[in-house]
């Protein structure tokens, strides 16, 4: 069986962005665990979530100009995660703008990011 790195690694591939439901509470993480934070559960199945979310919280300070960072995202299926945003201007960055999955690749690894878009 593939691990759960694994199978979030072949979602960014195809440029999807998977995450894991709790069967037992449908408890919905984005983080590879092995036991619900919920509930404690170790019943997971693979959801493809749709990408689109919004910035929930800077999780580090923007300079002026040309900024990145990372953020707390929260993906419409109601999950958040900790995410890398890709650089941009920092006037496009601020609780509650949305963000679209964008697979960056780092150092051979594939990481999800996210990019600001129109609202
Ligand atoms: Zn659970």
């Amino acid at each position: 069986m593939p691990t759960a790195e694994q199978v979030f690694q072949d979602g960014l591939a195809l440029g999807e962005l998977r995450y894991q439901r709790c069967r037992w509470c449908a408890g919905r993480s984005a983080q590879l665990r092995l036991l619900c934070a919920t509930c404690g559960g170790t019943e997971f199945d693979w959801k493809r979530s749709s990408g689109q979310g919004r910035i929930y919280r800077m999780a580090a300070p923007t300079s002026a100009g040309e900024a990145g960072g990372t953020a707390v995202v929260e993906l419409d299926e109601g999950f958040r995660m900790n995410a890398r945003l890709v650089p941009v201007p920092a006037h496009r960055l601020w609780p509650g703008a949305p963000v679209r999955l964008e697979v960056t690749e780092d150092g051979g690894a594939l990481r999800a990011a996210f990019r600001p878009v129109a609202a």
